[in-house]
């Protein structure tokens, strides 16, 4: 567990540094010590245009939904809507938002930089599923990997770090704030399950019937 001031100091160290991105958001520190929050796609625009709030919680509305007025259930889901700013007070404020948009990212993060980040395997995760979901420790090593690929790589902004993905897949974060995935979430392994049983059914369907 991260003491919330250890993650502030070191969030407050990262602003000093100057602008960075963090998933969808572009962070900009000025020089008054205000710090503005914006999604990356509206990087050229006047802030005039953009629908601009004070409060960090204001974040909670901007990530309910995405720009059709479907629900997020997945906060890391590429999908946040463009066309708001954030102008907040500092860091304190920078890292409620952000806690909101991508939650618990910031901590994952201070541990991962203090060399105490817990990253855990998948067949961990799977091993600890009860009830229906139990299935999803059956899902074959490929399968996995592409679900992966196709659920966390293309469906998701953190870098599933528990996989077994060689790292030139998962690509870099270059100068972003790394969002990172030390363990894998509940929408994958509920995503697992139905792979494997759609494996068994395959194997099932493929298996030679008993001899005439
Ligand atoms: S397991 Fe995959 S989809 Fe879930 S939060 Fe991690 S990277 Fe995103």
């Amino acid at each position: 567990m991260i003491a919330t001031s250890h993650i502030l100091t070191q969030l407050t160290n990262r602003l000093q540094s100057g602008p960075f991105s963090i998933g969808q958001i572009s962070v900009t520190p000025a020089s008054d010590g205000r710090v503005e929050l914006r999604h990356q796609d509206d990087g050229g625009r006047p802030g005039g245009e953009l629908e601009s709030f004070t409060d960090p919680c204001a974040a909670r509305g901007i990530a309910q939904y995405d720009a059709e007025g479907e629900y997020r259930p997945l906060k890391g889901s590429p999908n946040l809507k463009a066309g708001w700013r954030l102008d907040l007070a500092g860091p304190e404020e920078v890292r409620i938002a952000l806690d909101i948009f991508y939650p618990a990212a910031l901590a994952v993060w201070a541990a991962d930089c203090g060399g105490r980040l817990r990253v855990v395997p998948l067949s961990q995760t799977l091993e600890r599923q009860t009830g229906m979901y139990r299935y999803a420790r059956t899902i074959s090593p490929e399968g996995a990997r592409e679900l992966t690929r196709r659920q966390c790589l293309t469906g998701c902004s953190r870098r599933p770090i528990w996989s077994e993905l060689p790292v030139h897949e998962m690509g870099t974060s270059g100068d972003a704030l790394p969002l990172l995935c030390p363990e894998a979430c509940s929408f994958f392994v509920a995503e697992a399950r139905l792979v494997a049983k759609a494996e068994f059914e395959a194997k099932a369907t493929a298996a030679p019937g008993p001899a005439a």
